[in-house]
């Protein structure tokens, strides 16, 4: 459903291959029956509520969970059983990264990098791409949330994998971190690097991604390009006109106008003819002050986690 990146490349085998993936946890299923292709230097971001089943699809993906049923490849090997050989390739950043506590920032780093037999340049490098490179010597316990977290991205980066994982990687940032790790993301697309990352900041995932796959209850219900989803989801824009221009009664008898509410000091009119509308109210009560919101992919996220689902199964089954 949804057409082609210009920033990826079609003609390679995809980064990741996720077939018919299904898990179960006891009566619990995870993830069902899930298929999804990532193309090489795709950013994909992979949404849901939480209990979708997007770190349990991220971990098997990883190769660090067995699937009960169906089959992942990484650039067209198996990953599990575990597949060391596509560790080089590989970075991953998990939410609860282990850390050398007790070294400094920069031992730390260094000591990740020498398992991969990563050179030191790469360290400082890394270090001054996720902001940390005025704190090589803090110790880790030291550090605040937020640098931890841009350390963890920083040891799934430092030996250059070609795919990297990354499960919520602001989401401990405040608003200026954010926007710094934006911008660190960016440039890891604009090097060529598959990133598939999890986050709840649907702002983030209309910014930055090339598709989203969204996951309700494990299934992926959607996936396509934010824009795409947004055009397709018959989602409407709302306009905001100053309480005393116009009473609810006739702007709801306007042409093109689907629903009024009174939200703080503004009537807003719900539509999916927004020129329509504005030509209408035009006359009425002129346009200043007259503000449009467009839908943005949270709308349509929240329109599609909003029916929720539990699919259970009858079978038992271990946990691992
Ligand atoms: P998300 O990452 O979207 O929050 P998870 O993959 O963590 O979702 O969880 C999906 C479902 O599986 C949830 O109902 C969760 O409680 C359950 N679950 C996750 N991990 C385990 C586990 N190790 N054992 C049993 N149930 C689990």
């Amino acid at each position: 459903m949804s057409s082609p990146s210009p920033t990826t490349d079609h003609g390679a085998q995809p980064a990741v291959v996720v077939d018919d993936v299904t898990k179960n946890y006891g009566s619990r299923r995870a993830v069902d029956g899930v298929s999804l292709d990532i193309r090489r230097g795709e950013f994909f971001g992979l949404l849901g509520p939480n209990g979708a089943g997007k770190s349990t699809l991220v971990e098997i993906m990883e190769g660090l969970r067995r699937a009960d049923s169906g089959s992942v490849t990484v650039f067209g090997e198996s990953t599990w059983p575990r597949n060391t050989g596509l560790l080089p390739r590989m970075g991953v950043q998990t939410q609860s990264s282990a850390f050398f506590v007790r070294q400094t920032v920069h031992e730390h780093l260094r000591t990740v990098a020498a398992l991969f037999g990563t050179d030191r340049a790469a360290v400082d490098r890394t270090l001054e791409a996720v902001g940390l490179d005025d704190k090589h010597d803090v110790r880790v316990d030291d550090l605040s949330g937020g640098q931890r977290q841009r350390l963890a991205i920083a040891s799934a980066l430092v030996h250059g994998p070609e795919l990297i994982f990354l499960d919520e990687p602001t989401a401990a940032l405040d608003t200026e971190g954010r926007r710094d790790l934006w911008e660190v993301l960016r440039g890891l697309k604009a090097a060529g690097r598959t990133i598939v990352y999890t986050t709840h900041h649907l702002d983030e995932a209309e910014a930055l991604c090339d598709r989203v796959g969204i996951l309700v209850d494990g299934r992926l219900v959607v996936t396509d390009e934010p824009q795409s989803l947004i055009g397709n989801s018959g989602a409407t824009s709302r306009l905001l006109v100053p309480l005393g221009r116009i009473d609810e009664e006739q702007a709801a008898g306007l042409p093109g106008v689907e629903g009024v509410a009174v939200q703080g000091g503004h009537l807003v009119l719900q539509t999916r003819a927004t020129g329509r509308v504005l030509a209408a109210l035009d006359p009425l009560t002129g346009l200043d002050g007259v503000q449009t919101r467009t839908p943005s992919l949270e709308d349509v996220y929240l329109e599609l986690t909003a029916r929720p689902q539990s699919p259970l199964v009858s079978n038992n089954q271990e946990q691992s």
